[in-house]
């Protein structure tokens, strides 16, 4: 089965042949305070910086999930309050979740055809803001111009940025904020159940000052266990072993980013022009490179779904209040050129 879906995504090939090799190695009933482990996961942590461009200051966390990396920024970050930019299903959960911690947490919505309203960010806002740059369920993002608009107007805040389904597939200028996450099940292409978290000096410096530690994932405890290279409690050191596998046949990120965007572009034009299936974003300018969102009649939606499954092809389902409306289709690096002809060529007659 080829699968576009957007996460849990298509896995590199290599998958198979890297968890082999961490049978044979003694991987998977690796210590995680043996030196071995320590040193898994500083090569990890360096080849992220390296093929990511991640600067040198940042420190990297290993946690299970993007949905636990919320939950973290909640308890251990945010001192007063939080301001979160969304428009989709992803950043309003990410509000809601964070609510339930943090009750004077603000939602500000808008619309997804819209850039992300800057003018709606109180002046000299100190607090959390916290930003979706890639919306996984409607297929938009927020580009570099806007987070660095932003890092350069509101110096004050801390700018946390949920990358979950971009971090990996397209160059991200960690300079532009504080804190990134993402899970690897998307554009990292590996098995899930591992999550990255990027945070700088600044982000530190915030944790420090609000000074929690109640909870095993911490991110005090984090950092403290980060310092001797280990982790509060036993990780997915296979998830670790495969993203470091992954990680060094890696391209360099502006290369990957190169051919997500080109890949993009080739399927804008594929549907332009369609009265049938067409973008579910119509503003190319906030369209995301890495998840297509289509929409079509909820009625051929559910035939060309159908249909591609008998053909080996599994498409991803609308998200949300978009499930009936849309269908999703990966960008993900780990997708072969050659998938993605065979995928054009079955919708080809549904245009
Ligand atoms: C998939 C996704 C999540 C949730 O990731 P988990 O690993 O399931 O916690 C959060 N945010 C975005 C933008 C996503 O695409």
């Amino acid at each position: 089965m080829i699968s576009f879906y957007p996460g849990p995504s298509q896995v590199y090939n290599d998958i198979p042949k890297y968890v082999r090799d961490a049978h044979t190695k003694g991987i998977l009933s690796m210590n995680h305070r043996s030196t071995e482990f320590m040193d898994l996961y500083k090569e990890t942590v360096t080849l992220l910086k390296t093929k990511l461009n991640i600067p040198d200051s940042y420190k990297i966390f290993f946690t299970s999930s993007s949905t636990e990396c919320w939950e973290i920024i909640a308890q251990s970050v945010i001192e007063k309050d939080s301001l979160h930019i969304f428009n989709g299903a992803f950043g309003e959960k990410w509000f809601t979740y964070t609510q339930r911690l943090v009750p004077a947490a603000q939602p500000v919505p808008f619309d997804c055809e819209s850039k992300l309203p800057i003018k709606k960010i109180p002046d000299s806002y100190s607090g959390v803001l916290c930003i979706t740059q890639n919306e996984t369920s409607n297929g938009t993002e927020v580009n570099a111009d806007i987070l660095l608009s932003i890092k350069r107007k509101y110096p004050k805040a801390l700018i946390a940025v949920d990358a979950t389904s971009s971090m990996g597939g397209i160059a991200l200028n960690f300079k532009s904020a504080d804190i990134w996450f993402a899970s690897v099940q998307k554009c990292f292409g590996l098995p899930a159940g591992l999550a990255v978290m990027v945070c700088s000096p600044g982000a530190i410096q915030r944790m420090k000052s609000k000074n929690e530690s109640g909870h095993y994932n911490s991110l005090s405890i984090l950092n403290e266990m980060a310092d001797k290279w280990q982790t509060s409690y036993t990780p997915n050191v296979l998830g670790i072993y495969l993203l470091m596998r992954t990680l060094k046949k890696r391209k360099s990120i502006e290369q990957t980013h190169q051919k997500i965007k080109s890949r993009s572009e080739a399927w804008q034009k594929f549907f332009r022009g369609s009265p049938h299936i067409t973008f579910f974003i119509k503003n190319e300018t906030v369209t995301s490179l890495t998840v297509l969102t289509l929409t079509a009649k909820p009625e051929l939606i559910k035939v060309i779904k159908h249909r591609a499954k008998t053909k080996g092809i599994l498409l991803g389902d609308g998200y949300g209040g978009l499930k009936q409306d849309t269908f999703r289709i990966a960008n993900f690096p780990a997708i072969k050129d050659t998938e993605i002809r065979k995928l054009q060529q079955f919708l080809r007659s549904y245009l």
